[in-house]
């Protein structure tokens, strides 16, 4: 097991992590596997799951007592959504806790805070994120959802896609251009709830991986949102993405690490099992040198994204920081996933294993939360800049 040589993780290293971290991995082993199969069959993981895993106190560890979370910081929470992806758990925790609750937390008035915190953190509600579109995915400014000032209510037009517990959410985070000003300036959030008149919702999509993880198109026809509903200010929507994107995509490096050290775990095990010509598959010395190579480079890869999870606790994660993080983990994460199919031959194809699930599962990190590509431009962008 990677464990064995693996640097001890700071991060998680309190009695209060070892404890929780024991309690999450009991639960998704009774509450969670046992099911797995039959959530990917109805393409979402049902809703009491949700409410389960709020009784359990796994939903928005971050929230502030006052609204009904732990007030515990961000790393419990990155640890509990780590545990059900290294489980192979995969569903939309990360985008429910550590980005939809953390913009109504920074962002929401006092109001929004009282209506929609407590409900996450119970699992009575689920949220999601709005930004992408048909034509507006790299190029959010791109985005024509649009949210015309009715006076005391906005009325919304438009539709998003591949939005995360879209289905199953009954709330979302919408990203609306309100027609005024420069292109980044019109982009404005409103908290659009399932119930309201005129929004609704696509089937959730048949994806190639992390298939109980609903992704669906949400589509919004004459939608009456009253003001009360517009979070962080009209026309400051852009500039607060932006600023909230740098934890998303830390959030994804985070998943991508765990998935890279499931993938090696179960290889480990597999190939001290699995023999061919009458030897361990783990005593041929190109699994060795497979097997290094990939411990190393996850292992580079841990303790920078550690490193970055310690600067975002502290509030001084940079976009760049976290940029570098998503790029290179997710990298890490597909070339770890693919050699593991490799190790495991034919059964590594096969759909009943998990290591067959984790590759297609991670296939995505290299795209959702900004193409590895738009990394790349930030970085690049944080070098050259005068
Ligand atoms: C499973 C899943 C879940 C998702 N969840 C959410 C969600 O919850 N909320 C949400 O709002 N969105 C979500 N997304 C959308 C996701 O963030 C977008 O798919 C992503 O930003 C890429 O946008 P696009 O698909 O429109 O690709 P495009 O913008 O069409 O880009 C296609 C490709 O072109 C290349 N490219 C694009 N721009 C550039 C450039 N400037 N320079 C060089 N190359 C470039 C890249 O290789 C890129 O992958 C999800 C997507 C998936 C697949």
């Amino acid at each position: 097991m990677f464990s064995k040589i693996q640097i001890e993780r700071t991060v998680y290293s309190s009695d209060e992590h070892k404890l929780i971290c024991d309690s999450v991995d009991k639960f998704i082993q009774k509450e969670a596997t046992p099911h797995y199969a039959e959530w990917e069959a109805a393409k979402a993981v049902p809703h009491a799951f949700w409410e389960k895993v709020g009784e359990q106190g796994f939903l928005c560890m971050d929230v502030p007592e006052a609204y009904g979370g732990a007030g515990m910081d961000f790393s419990f929470s990155t640890m509990i959504q780590e545990r059900f992806r290294y489980a192979g758990v995969d569903f939309g925790i990360g985008v429910h806790s550590d980005i939809v609750a953390p913009y109504i937390v920074k962002y929401g008035s006092e109001f929004q805070k009282q209506r929609f915190l407590p409900k996450m953190v119970s699992g009575e509600w689920v949220g999601c994120i709005g930004m992408t579109e048909p034509d507006a995915g790299s190029d959010l400014k791109a985005l024509k959802t649009t949210a015309k000032d009715m006076g005391d209510y906005y009325l919304v037009n438009g539709s998003k896609t591949f939005i995360t517990n879209g289905y199953v959410s009954d709330f979302v985070i919408c990203a609306c251009r309100t027609n005024k000003g420069t292109p980044d300036e019109g982009i404005t959030l409103l908290l659009i709830e399932s119930s309201f008149e005129g929004y609704t919702k696509g089937k959730p999509f048949e994806k190639i991986g992390s298939r109980a993880q609903d992704t669906c198109e949400l589509f919004f026809e004459d939608v009456k949102v009253p003001k009360s509903h517009l979070l962080g200010g009209e026309r400051k929507g852009f500039h607060i993405m932006m600023e909230e994107l740098a934890r998303e995509r830390l959030g994804i490096a985070i998943e991508a690490v765990a998935s890279a050290t499931s993938a090696l775990d179960t290889t480990i095990q597999y190939v001290s099992e699995r023999k061919a010509f009458k030897k361990r598959i783990a005593d041929f010395q190109n699994t060795q040198f497979k097997l290094a190579d990939l411990a190393a480079d996850l292992q580079v890869h841990q303790s920078f994204v550690d490193a970055c999870i310690t600067l975002h606790a502290s509030g001084k994660l940079t976009p760049i920081q976290a940029s570098i993080a998503k790029l290179k983990a997710t990298e890490m994460c597909g070339k770890m996933t693919d050699e593991c199919v490799q190790l495991h031959g034919g059964y590594g194809y096969m759909w009943e294993y998990g290591i067959a699930r984790n590759y297609a599962a991670s296939r995505v990190t290299r795209i959702y939360g900004g193409a590895n590509e738009i990394m790349k431009m930030i970085i690049a962008r944080g070098l050259l800049k005068e």
